[in-house]
This record gives C-alpha cells, sequence and structure tokens, in this order.
C-alpha cells in the first residue's frame, strides 16, 4: 500500500479566491486517499483574530473589525461557490460562534485561552472553505477537525505535544478515514485532555503536518509556499537569493533556529527521527523541484542569511560590586524558563548579562518584574537581529546600511548583528 502523503498549505496559499483554485488546481491530478491536506487561516486573518482579541481586552468595539473579517471570507466564498451553497450558512454559524465567544470579558488572567478559542477559528474556517470547494468541482475529500486527534497538554498558545496519545489517535480514528478518502484538515490547532482547544505557537501548521506525518507513518511531507524553495536568504527582503535543492536535516533545522521563516522550527526534527522527507515547494510553479530536506550527510556551504525581526535585548546589570558568575545566569534562565522565553542571543560582560528574546505581550513586563530586585535590567524593543551563516568573507557592512549596531559576536560558523534602525 502507499504511504501517506501530507501536503500543508499556508496562509498567502489560500489568500483569496484565486489562491483556492490555484491550490485545487496543484491537487487535480496528486489528490488521491492517503493524502492529508493541512490547512491555515486564509491570508492575514490570525492577525486580524489577535486584533479583535487586543480590541475587546481594552473593551472597545470589535464589530466592524468583525465585519471586515467576514466579509473577507464572505467573498472568497462569492467568488467559489453558487450563491445557495450550503458554505454560507455555515460561515454564518462560525462568525455567530465567534462574536458568541467573545462577548465575554477577557483579562490578563484568561487571555491565553481565549486566545486559542478565538484564533482557532481562522484555521476551521479555512479548511472548512477548501474542502468544500474541492467536493464542489469533484475532487472528493473529507473534513476532520484535527482536535480529534492533535493532543496536546494545556500550554495555551504554546501548547506541548502528548506525542503518544496523538498517534494513537492518528493510527486508531485517521487511518480508517485516510484509506478511502483524502483529509482536508487544520495545521496549528489542538485539544487538550479536557477538549479545550490550544494552539501550538504562531505559524505552527508546518509543525502539525510534521507531527500528523510521524504519527501516520508518511512517507513524506510537502509544504507549499509563495517561494521556489528553502532559500540563502528571505527573498523579500535581500537580492540575489540561491535556491537550495537539498538541504540536510541538521543544516535546515539550524537555518529555522535563527528565524528563518520558511519553515517553522519545530518541524525538522520529528520527520528528521522518522527520517520523513521534507519537500518544501512553490504553489505559483509547482511542476519545479523546490527543496528537498532529508539525510543528506553534508552540508551545504553556501552563506545564508537570517533576519529575526520584533527583538528585545534586555540587559541585566549586577547591583553591587560582584561580576557576573553562574547563579546570577542561572537566575535569569530560570525565569526565563518560567516564562517559556527563548533566548535567541546572549551575550555576557563582567557586570551584565545581554539577552534577545522575542516581542511578546505581557512577557517583557513579566521579567522585569520577577528580576527587578536583583538587577538593574535595561531593555530596548523594535530591534533585528541578523544572522549569517557560514560566513564567506569579513566585513558585512553592506548588510547593514542604515542601521545602528548594538550588539555583535560572531563563532567560526556564524556572524551576528543585534540592531536598530536609524
Ligand atoms: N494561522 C496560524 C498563524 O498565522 C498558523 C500558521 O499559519 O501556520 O500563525
Ligand atoms: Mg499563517
Amino acid at each position: 500500500m502507499t504511504k501517506t502523503q501530507i501536503f500543508k498549505f499556508g496562509g498567502a496559499s489560500v489568500k483569496d479566491a484565486s489562491a483556492v483554485k490555484n491550490l485545487a488546481e496543484i491537487l487535480r491530478n496528486r489528490l488521491r486517499k492517503n493524502m492529508v491536506i493541512v490547512v491555515s487561516a486564509m491570508g492575514k486573518t490570525t492577525n486580524a483574530l489577535e486584533k479583535l482579541l487586543e480590541l475587546r481586552m481594552k473593551e472597545e468595539d470589535i464589530s466592524s473589525n468583525s465585519t471586515i473579517l467576514k466579509n473577507y471570507h464572505l467573498e472568497i466564498c462569492k467568488d467559489l461557490f453558487p450563491a445557495d451553497h450550503t458554505i454560507f450558512s455555515k460561515l454564518d454559524n462560525y462568525f455567530l460562534q465567534l462574536e458568541k465567544l467573545l462577548v465575554n470579558p477577557i483579562t490578563k488572567d484568561n487571555y491565553d485561552e481565549y486566545y486559542d478559542r478565538v484564533v482557532a477559528f481562522g484555521e476551521l474556517i479555512s479548511s472548512r472553505i477548501v474542502m468544500e470547494y474541492l467536493c464542489e468541482i469533484g475532487l472528493v475529500s473529507v473534513w476532520q477537525d484535527a482536535r480529534e486527534f492533535i493532543s496536546t497538554n494545556s500550554d495555551f498558545r504554546f501548547a506541548k505535544i502528548n506525542w503518544e496519545k496523538t498517534r494513537l489517535n492518528c493510527q486508531k480514528n485517521l487511518k480508517s478515514i485516510l484509506d478511502q478518502f483524502p483529509v482536508v484538515t487544520q495545521g496549528f490547532i489542538g485539544a487538550d485532555p479536557q477538549g479545550r482547544t490550544t494552539t501550538l505557537g504562531r505559524e505552527g501548521s508546518d509543525f502539525t503536518a510534521a507531527i500528523l506525518a510521524t504519527s501516520l507513518d508518511a512517507g513524506s511531507v510537502t509544504i507549499w509556499k509563495d517561494v521556489p524553495g528553502v532559500l540563502n536568504a528571505d527573498p523579500k527582503l535581500f537580492e540575489d537569493t540561491q535556491l537550495f535543492d537539498e538541504l540536510d536535516y541538521q543544516q535546515a533545522a539550524q537555518m529555522t533556529f535563527y528565524g528563518a521563516s520558511v519553515i517553522h522550527p519545530k518541524t525538522i526534527k520529528p520527520l528528521a527521527n522518522s527520517g520523513i522527507p521534507l519537500f518544501v515547494k512553490s504553489f505559483l510553479k509547482p511542476e519545479a523541484a523546490g527543496t528537498k530536506i532529508f539525510q543528506l550527510g553534508k552540508q551545504n556551504p553556501i552563506p545564508t542569511i537570517v533576519l529575526k525581526q520584533n527583538q528585545i535585548l534586555v540587559t541585566f546589570r549586577v547591583t553591587d560590586f560582584t561580576f557576573i558568575e553562574e547563579e546570577q545566569i542561572h537566575t535569569i534562565y530560570e525565569q526565563l524558563n518560567a516564562l517559556k522565553l527563548r533566548v535567541n542571543f546572549l551575550q555576557t560582560s563582567a557586570i551584565s548579562v545581554s539577552i534577545i528574546i522575542d516581542q511578546q505581550l505581557f512577557k517583557l513586563e513579566q521579567l522585569v518584574n520577577s528580576l527587578k530586585n536583583k538587577f538593574i535590567i535595561r531593555y530596548n524593543e523594535g530591534l533585528e537581529l541578523l544572522t549569517v551563516l557560514h560566513p564567506d568573507r569579513k566585513d558585512f557592512s553592506d548588510l547593514n546600511p542604515g542601521y545602528e549596531i548594538l550588539l555583535e559576536q560572531s563563532t567560526r560558523n556564524t556572524v551576528q548583528f543585534v540592531r536598530r534602525k536609524e
């Protein structure tokens, strides 16, 4: 029997009606039973849902934002379906549920849980539209709620996978459906043991594809993107980029660690562990080979530039005449761990520790509050972390015109700059 294949389509590949039609064209000769289609929210829907939550928290009116979001999906559906199609009442229903949910007061204490329940609508609606459209044009597929098989803990917004349970769910409940039909499902969302909706972290749909692949012993995963594959820099930010035809799991994972946004950082590990190849292909040129990520066994030495935006530099200075020792670093890391903040860059001096972390709502405030009795803390927001992997030269000043460099660090294999627009 042929092995399961996973296709993942991100927000850009379903951002409007013609994108959905293009997705269907890609599937026309490729769709078969034993295939899972993982779909993200359409276009910038997740950001729009985050905005609704933000407005609701400030007790501001959400009706115009919510109408805009509904109309966006409605216009897409008008283009894809006949006027009497059931998708229109389903859409009404989704937005009714969403509005009902947003009537509840949202506070700092329940924010994460509400966040997951609210943003999940992006994926639920998008996957429903895609499945209905595929069926409409004769590509029969079935819709499945990912929360029925992606089992997580209750860390809302950053839920951890219960691999054993997820595998069991997939093998027991999903496999038998896949034996008969292709399945369309959502990326990014799961459910905790109480059945409450969770999410896996922003851009987590790639990770969903990898989770399903390992849990179903799939043959491959293909992520369809608006770029030709994995490039040695983001083509939206840099010129003259080069495509990697092949990449070792390890090198790809390293690139995502430093911030390459082409694949979600958590995607590679489960695939590498089970030896499942990952293809990154262009939905604009579906026939082109793209990039194959697998156990290549060697590094590709092309210099690679990775940019992480929305970074915060936090500097912790000792309050007396002591020097920085393990103990202080330990104290800081303990707090970072408690707040689930990852350090993207670290530099220590005799009397201070500087770290770079992602900008995250409330987290900086919590970090500062928890450590302000032990250190003098300063921070700068709105920074960028630029990393060059496999640098082929010493001088990278051409990469930073118009930027002030706050910190710099280099090793044999990487050069990093923390920078701010002048
Ligand atoms: N829709 C979610 C997000 O925008 C998940 C994803 O796109 O992978 O973060
Ligand atoms: Mg997205």
